[in-house]
């Protein structure tokens, strides 16, 4: 990689990573470019930890701790920090919890409003985020009804980057939980002829993608 030219050059593939690179992909799908992605971790798991059928969350959790390690610097305002270093960053481990920022703060920032939104909306739709997997849950609807009860009449049920489409007419949704590894998937079928990726994730990943 090192003797080429790139248009871009990505480092790092967790959720920053992967979403350039998926974005720069929809958008340069019939254009030659090349965009090279450097990942400093090993190809640790090919999906979501959550997706693999032998994981339950106290064995996920242990093996978290296993693979991650302490985050340098952090113990004085947040102790349990973790750093990890793997394909797919740590979205491997993400809980899917998918968020928008509060506008408060939004308010702030050169970006406008309006146009974060228009990114957000971009970004949930290419991660399946869905309100509906809380709901009909009676814990969630209890605690969600004290507290409508009390005064949060912004509650509601938290939306998750999960995509709850079964499997159907030769249609495969089983990367139930969003990682940056789908954001990968995604853009080799959309233009494989613009990726450059490191060696070792190339052949493990894609033995005809060049590197
Ligand atoms: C257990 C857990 C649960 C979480 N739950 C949520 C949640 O529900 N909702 C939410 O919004 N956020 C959640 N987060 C946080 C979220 O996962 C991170 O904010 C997000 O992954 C950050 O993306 P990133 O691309 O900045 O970093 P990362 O995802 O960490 O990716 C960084 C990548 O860069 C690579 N890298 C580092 N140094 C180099 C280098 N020198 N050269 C090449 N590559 C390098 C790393 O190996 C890694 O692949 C959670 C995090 C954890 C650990």
């Amino acid at each position: 990689m090192a003797k080429h030219e790139y248009d871009v050059l990505i480092v790092g593939t967790g959720a920053g990573g992967g979403g350039v690179l998926w974005w720069l992909c929809e958008k340069w799908q019939k254009e030659i470019k090349r965009i090279g992605i450097i990942e400093r971790g090993e190809l640790l798991l090919p999906s979501h930890a959550r997706n693999l059928p032998m994981m339950n969350t106290d064995l996920l959790w242990r093996y978290f701790n296993t693979v991650s390690s302490p985050l340098p610097g952090a113990e004085s305002d947040y102790s349990g920090a973790r750093q990890l270093f793997a394909f797919g960053g740590r979205t491997l481990f993400w809980f899917a919890f998918a968020l928008r920022m509060n506008l408060s703060i939004m308010e702030k920032w050169p970006i406008p409003i309006e146009e974060m939104a228009s990114y957000y909306n971009i970004a949930e739709q290419a991660m399946n985020v869905t309100s509906t997997f809380t709901q009909d849950s009676t814990f969630t609807e209890i605690l969600l009804d004290r507290l409508w009860q009390n005064g949060f009449s912004d509650a509601d049920h938290i939306p998750l980057a999960a995509d709850l489409m079964p499997s159907i007419y030769g249609r495969i949704h089983t990367d139930i939980f969003n990682s940056s590894v789908s954001f990968l998937s995604t853009a080799l079928n959309l233009s494989p002829a613009c990726l450059w990726l490191t060696t070792a994730l190339c052949l493990s990943l894609a033995p005809n993608i060049r590197h």
